[in-house]
C-alpha cells in the first residue's frame, strides 16, 4: 500500500486539510518481483554453462589439448554445454514472442489421429532406446481440429518429451485425445513414471521450475517446456492442468477448441 499526504493550503487560512491518497500496489510490486526473479533466472541458467565452457576451455588450454581422449572429452562437454545454451536461448526468444503477442497464428483443418501419430513417430528412437511403448487412443467421433499446427506440435513434443524424461525404462506413455462438451478438444498425455510431488504441482508451469533441478539438467532440459506449452495453449483459447502422483505417473491435459472461429479463415 502506497500513502501520499498532500497539504491543502488557502492563502487566507493557511493549511486547512490534508489529501491522503492510499494506492494499491500489490499488483505492480509483484509484477516487478516476478520480473527480477525472471531476470536473475536467466542470468544464472546462463552463467552456469558459461562457467563450465570457461573452465573446460582453461584447461584444454593448461596441456590438457595433449593428450588426445581428455581433451575429445572436454570438448564433447563443451559442444553440450553449447548446445544446451542455444536450446535455452531458442526458449526464451519463444516465450518472449508468446507473451508479446508476435507468435503468428497459423490455424488450419488438422486431423487428430495423424497428429498423435507423428508425434510418436519423431520420438521413436528415444522410445526405443529406453524400451517405452507408447499409446495412441482417439476418440472415433474425433476427426479434425483447428489449430496452428507447428504450436500444437510444439506443445506435443515438449510433453512428449518430458514423459519419455521422466519415465524409467519399460515404461508406458498413453498420448490420447477426446471430445468435451462446449465443442472442445482434450489432449492428454500420460505416463507411467516418476511422477511429482504434492507440494510442487502449484509452481510447476512456473517458468524455470524444476522439481529436481540436476536431473533436469542432465536431461537436456531448460525448465521452460511447460510454460511454453501453456501460453501456445492459452493462445489457442484452451486450458492445461497436470495431475501427478509420485512413482505412479503423470498426466498433462489441454483442451482446444474444436472448430474455427468466424473471420479466421484467410
Ligand atoms: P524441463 O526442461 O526441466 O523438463 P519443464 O518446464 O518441461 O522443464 O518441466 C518442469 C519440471 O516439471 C521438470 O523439471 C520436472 O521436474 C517436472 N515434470 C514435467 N513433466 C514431467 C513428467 N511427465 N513426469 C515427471 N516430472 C515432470
Amino acid at each position: 500500500m502506497r500513502v501520499t499526504f498532500t497539504p491543502i493550503h488557502r492563502r487566507d487560512k493557511g493549511t486547512t486539510g490534508t489529501i491522503v491518497v492510499l494506492q494499491d500496489v500489490t499488483e505492480q510490486e509483484k509484477l516487478e518481483q516476478s520480473r527480477r526473479q525472471f531476470v536473475a533466472n536467466v542470468s544464472h541458467e546462463l552463467r552456469t554453462p558459461l562457467t563450465t565452457i570457461k573452465s573446460y576451455a582453461e584447461a584444454l588450454n593448461d596441456g590438457a589439448l595433449a593428450e588426445r581422449e581428455l581433451s575429445e572429452r572436454f570438448v564433447g562437454v563443451i559442444s553440450n554445454e553449447t548446445e544446451r545454451m542455444i536450446r535455452l536461448v531458442t526458449d526464451l526468444l519463444h516465450l518472449s514472442r508468446l507473451d508479446s503477442n508476435q507468435a503468428p497464428m497459423r490455424r488450419r483443418q488438422t486431423n487428430i489421429h495423424d497428429m498423435l501419430d507423428e508425434v510418436a513417430d519423431r520420438f521413436s528412437f528415444q522410445l526405443r532406446q529406453k524400451s517405452i511403448r507408447a499409446f495412441i487412443q482417439v476418440d472415433s467421433e474425433l476427426k479434425e481440429a483447428w489449430l496452428d499446427r507447428d504450436q500444437i506440435d510444439q506443445v506435443l513434443d515438449n510433453l512428449f518429451s518430458n514423459a519419455i524424461k521422466y519415465t524409467l525404462d519399460g515404461g508406458k506413455i498413453q498420448l490420447s485425445a477426446r471430445k468435451q462438451e462446449q465443442a472442445l478438444i482434450a489432449i492428454s498425455v500420460k505416463d507411467t513414471g516418476i511422477g511429482i510431488p504434492k507440494r510442487d504441482l502449484q509452481k510447476i508451469f512456473d517458468r524455470f521450475y524444476r522439481v529436481d533441478k540436476a536431473r533436469s539438467r542432465n536431461m537436456g532440459g531448460t525448465g521452460l517446456g511447460l510454460s511454453i506449452a501453456r501460453e501456445i495453449v492459452k493462445a489457442h483459447g484452451g486450458t492445461i492442468s497436470l495431475n501427478s502422483e509420485l512413482n505412479v505417473g503423470t498426466t498433462v491435459t489441454f483442451t482446444l477448441p474444436m472448430l474455427e472461429e468466424d473471420g479466421e479463415r484467410s
